[in-house]
């Protein structure tokens, strides 16, 4: 009897934590960050303390209580885990021999930031350099640092009482990768090189404590496979993972009406021929019953742009290279320059070095790099390298000022700070690419958004408004935006094709869903609970 047991992702989107085990042997499915828990008790300005170590995370629910699954540097509170012992999920799990990785969003790989680094997360190899580029140039607080972290020593500054504060020592460490699309040792020197950037700094001693060569899947307790599925960032997989009960296949997200829909479909086929036990499928868009597909986003995209006489503001997720590709085609199109961030020239120099589908942003003629007005006094040198390599490429907010309707700027909200160096003109034009909001900070966001945006006579375009508390995108602005999830009848398709004999909805708000339409299939559907463990 293979056991499952939910600790994240039942009935919220994202936060999956799914320990599967057989015997002794035991995987997760992904480890995620639970953003839904997480908002109800923090902001931007009220995050759980680093110093605090496991403390804060445990005692608010956001992290399952697992005794020794977390790494020891942040287990430093005196008797942590006695007042965690009695409740209602409290296991001690000795031993657990990887995490799958679906992606690299962060409600998927977040908290893969606690477990102990000796622990491998099994990834594409696209997800584990995503993952890293992500790191290096945000700002991951200590509970996202998914690839390294700084481990947490214990500090007492003078005058201090109590000698229990955990402070991040100087040396990263890195945590253990397993590549399972690809063997690590046919990645280029410039792979490698990226993947252990940010190690060699120290002295040798400290760099081969701190640094942890990519390794092969191949030594897993489990024979695993991984399959290519579509989603809206690069390297997404599926999994599956033979049991002493059969094969259970884990989708992740993915989507069916995407430019790489193939992938998804080459993994039904795959996963049918598996005969699977057990499918675990995701739900977050069960309740919508079409799609706009990429193509369409491109032909809306170019229409709205194409008329614009100013400058056009292009908002979408930074994530998603396929986005960005689909609007670097548009600027083609119009004969503008698409002008993107530092941290997106990052990333798609990060994927550049293990596909060649991706441009060469040296070589491209339509794609700038924009620099922020306002430097840093020593700014990170994976900027400073990006900065230098593209240096031809940059321009600065006097540039797109002085020549408004030649360039699409690749901004989000977070962005917008920079428009009083900007000054947008007449018939300048905003374009939103992205979800409505979620939520009621989301909500409070778009306010914001309007706001700037009448500030600076700046016209909106796909962009949701608010009519009596609900939020519609105008009719005559849709389909902008391409979800990275697969709609109620594709989802319905993907089960009937994979034919497992039980399917377990995951990271979606309506599970049930699935319960009646698969029935009349033949399929069984578990639903999940919270913490609470299915045998299949
Ligand atoms: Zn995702």
């Amino acid at each position: 009897m293979v056991r499952l047991t939910f600790y994240g992702g039942v009935h919220e989107i994202g936060g999956n934590k799914i320990l599967l085990e057989d015997g002794e042997r035991r995987l997760f499915l992904d480890f995620g960050f639970p953003y839904k828990k997480h908002k109800l008790f923090y902001e931007e300005y009220l995050k759980p303390r680093s110093g605090a170590g496991l403390l804060d995370p445990l005692s608010m629910g956001l992290l399952p209580p697992l005794e020794g699954l977390y790494r020891d540097d942040l287990d430093k509170t005196p008797g942590l885990w006695d007042q965690f012992r009695s409740e209602p999920f409290y296991r001690r799990l000795e031993q657990v021999d990887g995490v799958l990785l679906s992606h690299a969003h962060l409600d998927h790989s977040g908290h893969v930031a606690f477990i102990k680094a000796g622990i491998p997360v099994y990834s594409t190899a696209v997800t584990a350099f995503i993952a890293k580029a992500i790191q290096d140039s945000g700002k991951a607080d200590f509970d996202q640092q998914v690839c390294y972290f700084n481990p947490a020593v214990r500090v007492c500054p003078p005058g201090w009482k109590q000698p229990s504060l955990l402070a991040a020592n100087e040396a990263k460490q890195q945590r253990q990768f397993c590549i399972a699309d690809v063997n690590p040792g046919t990645l280029g020197t410039a792979a490698i090189q990226f993947w252990n950037f940010g190690f060699w700094e120290k002295t040798a001693r400290q760099k081969e404590l701190a640094s942890c060569p990519l390794k092969a899947h191949t030594d897993c307790t489990f024979n695993v496979r991984c399959f290519p599925v579509d989603h809206s960032i690069p390297g997404a997989c599926a999994w599956g993972i033979e049991t002493s009960s059969g094969w259970i296949i884990y989708s992740g997200d993915l989507r069916l009406h995407g430019k790489r829909a193939k992938l998804t479909e080459g993994f039904m086929e795959q996963a049918a021929n598996l005969r699977p036990r057990a499918l675990i499928l995701e739900g977050t868009n069960v309740k919508r019953q079409t799609n706009v597909s990429d193509q369409e986003v491109y032909e809306n995209g170019l229409k709205a742009i194409a008329g614009a006489g100013g400058l056009v503001i292009a908002d979408f997720s930074p994530r998603d290279v396929y986005r960005l590709l689909t609007f670097l085609q548009i600027a083609k199109e119009t004969g503008r320059k698409l002008a993107i961030l530092p941290k997106d020239a990052y990333l798609l120099k990060t994927m550049r070095l293990l596909g060649s589908d991706i441009p060469e942003i040296t070589r491209e003629d339509n794609l700038v790099i924009y620099q922020d007005t306002v430097a840093s006094r020593s700014p990170a040198m994976w900027l400073r390298n990006i900065s230098q390599e593209c240096d031809s490429k940059i321009v600065v907010a006097e540039d797109v000022r002085a020549a408004q309707d030649q360039f699409i700027l690749c901004f989000s909200f977070f962005d917008l700070n920079e428009l009083p160096s900007i000054r947008p003109g007449p018939g300048s034009l905003y374009v939103f690419s992205s979800s409505e909001p979620h939520d009621e900070e989301q909500e409070i966001d778009f306010r914001r958004l309007h706001n700037w945006l009448e500030h600076f006579g700046l016209r909106g375009y796909g962009l949701p408004v608010e009519t009596n508390g609900d939020w519609q995108i105008p009719d005559d602005q849709k389909g902008l935006h391409a979800s990275g999830h697969a709609c109620g009848p594709d989802l319905l398709k993907i089960a009937s094709e994979i034919v497992p004999q039980v399917l377990i909805p995951v990271h979606s708000e309506h599970p049930d869903f699935y319960v009646t339409p698969l029935a009349h299939r033949g399929i069984k559907v578990m639903l999940p609970t919270a913490g609470g463990t299915l045998e299949v």
